[in-house]
């Protein structure tokens, strides 16, 4: 099932379940039951939302190894990561901003994002996608020149615009083996699978929730292949990843 977060001409936000190009409104107990209702609207009609709203973006570096390479970095021992604020976040189709008064390196870096659908502490590696809802693709823009200034990650990875992700949250899906890509201008620039993670799923939402509790509609961004680069302003950057969907944002 792909569910959708979206708004309509009155900009209230509802919640959708995607059958073809048709949206289909649900009434949602979040990451529980819905109940699909009969009002229906076509998918170019209404505005994609992020299509959930997450406390807290977990993300995870140097997750696989080519990219590791790329950036003269040793594969790490246990998963590295770090967190993008939720004010961070925008949608599908909306505009990252170009910080130019602090960066003039601000990179793309497309990933397949996984969306917690229940409240995990301390869980194991074999029980751990019990606590998936499903998955989406997520685009972890980084300010590279300030990640490498300040050999952190807070202000270089977390300006506002610097998380958008969706469309769409996809639940019926192996994530084991799914082709991932990014374009900008429509040119390929990453494209790898999610079978050559360093860390899987299930040990990254082990790993995670063994570090802090994860709660439903919280983000575990789970690393960016090799072929990162820069954007400029007026670009269009794309995230595909098989069986979910494209993420498309403008660079302004
Ligand atoms: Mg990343």
């Amino acid at each position: 099932m792909k569910y959708i977060r979206y708004e309509e001409k009155d900009k209230i936000e509802k919640y959708g379940v995607l059958e073809g190009e048709l949206i289909r409104e649900i009434e949602w107990d979040l990451f529980g039951d819905y109940m699909p209702t009969d009002i229906t609207n076509d998918i170019n009609d209404v505005k994609i939302l992020p299509p959930c709203t997450p406390t807290k973006i977990v993300c995870v570096g140097l997750n696989y190894r080519d990219h590791a390479e790329e950036m003269n970095s040793k594969v790490p021992e246990d998963p590295r990561i770090f967190i993008k604020p939720n004010t961070a976040i925008i949608g599908h189709e909306d505009t990252i901003i170009y910080p130019d008064h602090m960066s003039s390196r601000v990179d793309y870096e497309g990933e397949l994002a996984v969306v917690m659908g229940s409240r995990a502490k301390g869980v194991n590696v074999d029980e751990a996608l019990d606590y998936v809802f499903g998955y989406t693709c997520l685009n972890d823009i980084t300010a590279r020149d300030l990640t490498a200034k300040d050999l952190q990650y807070t202000r270089g990875k977390g300006f506002d615009t610097f998380a958008p992700f969706g469309p769409f949250i996809e639940t019926d899906l192996d994530a084991s083996n799914l082709h991932i890509a990014t374009y900008l201008n429509g040119e390929i620039k990453q494209s790898s699978n999610t079978s050559m993670l360093i860390f899987n799923v299930p040990k990254l939402v082990s790993f995670i929730s063994n570090v802090m509790t994860l709660l439903p509609g919280d983000i575990i961004s789970t690393g960016t292949p090799s072929g990162i680069g820069p954007m400029r302003k007026g670009d269009t950057i794309e995230v595909h990843i098989e069986g979910i969907g494209i993420l498309r944002n403008y660079i302004g």
